[in-house]
């Protein structure tokens, strides 16, 4: 008879129903700790060490995840994390995405392995020992990236509930036939009108300098855009690189049909031609282009 220790809370039931799937006696007791004990024949040995792999790959790895998130992220739902962690394992499974050498399939075979090994050796095992030692390279890789792609999913809700948000502002604006140039670069954002006039605003501009400190230059080119709500913006986006997300793209997300993206001027043709020769970005003459003005920042 072997014994498996198992860890209290979790699903000992459904182990139990799979475990005898393919052996003939399966008992398990919970007090303290939950104990699973099996009567195993000597060729069924590989079936339920795969079977118990698959549990701690699967379900006690999830658990853990879980845990972590919740403790790292408490104004997120509990249903919101297990969905999340769960959906996210689903696609780094699928992705076969490696941690700490290797994708969860082929650590789940290990595993197997390594308890198939014990199981010819000893009956009686802690499986939550067994991952914790086993398993931690794994769990600290794996933790390190949901965790990554459960904040950026937080981001990315923020940053889907400020669109709203802008969208909602920009419908209370009445539509002012005029159209208007924003030029997105890597260091600065600035405005023309279509005779290349660069735009202040200066309400914004005020506001602004004195001592908002947090209102950047991407908000207060938002503020006089929402503001003068033009029908028509030709964007000229000269960082296309820019890290998520990408000013351009709330721009286009906040006007829809009203942007229209630039066929070639100057500005961003000398930006090209900067690029391709590697200079220094931060010290490039922005406002030798024709539409560009004096290239204040906003
Ligand atoms: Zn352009």
């Amino acid at each position: 008879m072997y014994v498996f220790e198992w860890t209290p809370g979790m699903d000992v039931e459904s182990l139990c129903e799979k475990l005898a799937t393919c052996v003939g006696t399966v008992r398990w007791w919970s007090g303290e700790m939950v104990y699973i004990g099996c009567e195993c024949p000597p060729d069924r040995k590989r079936r339920v060490a795969s079977i118990l792999a698959g549990a701690l790959v699967r379900d006690w790895l999830y658990r853990q995840l879980v845990v972590h998130v919740q403790q790292r992220e408490p104004s997120l739902m509990s249903d919101e994390i297990e969905y999340g962690v769960l959906s996210q394992l689903h696609d780094l499974r699928a992705t076969k995405a490696r941690f700490a050498g290797d994708d969860l399939d082929a650590w789940e075979a290990k595993l197997a392995a390594d308890l198939s090994a014990w199981m010819e050796q000893e009956d009686r095992l802690s499986l939550p020992a067994f991952a914790r030692f086993r398993m931690r390279p794994l769990l600290t890789a794996l933790t390190a990236e949901v965790e990554r792609r459960m904040h950026q999913m937080r981001l990315e809700d923020e940053y889907e509930e400020s669109l709203r948000m802008l969208r909602y502002m920009l419908n209370e604006q009445p539509i002012v036939k005029r159209e208007l140039h924003v030029f997105c670069a890597p260091e600065r954002i600035w405005m023309t009108d279509a005779e290349g006039e660069l735009i202040r605003d200066e309400e914004v501009l005020a506001a602004a300098l004195a001592g908002e400190t947090d209102v950047d230059s991407e908000d207060l080119a938002m503020s006089i855009l929402i503001t003068r709500s033009p029908c028509r913006i030709i964007l000229h986006d000269l960082d296309p690189d820019a890290p998520w997300p990408r000013f351009s793209e709330t721009i286009r997300r906040v006007f829809r049909e009203r942007v229209m993206p630039c066929r070639g001027c100057t500005t961003c043709w000398s930006h090209q031609g900067h690029q391709i020769r590697g200079d220094e970005l931060l010290d490039l003459p922005w406002s030798d282009g024709a539409v560009d003005g004096q290239g204040l920042d906003i």
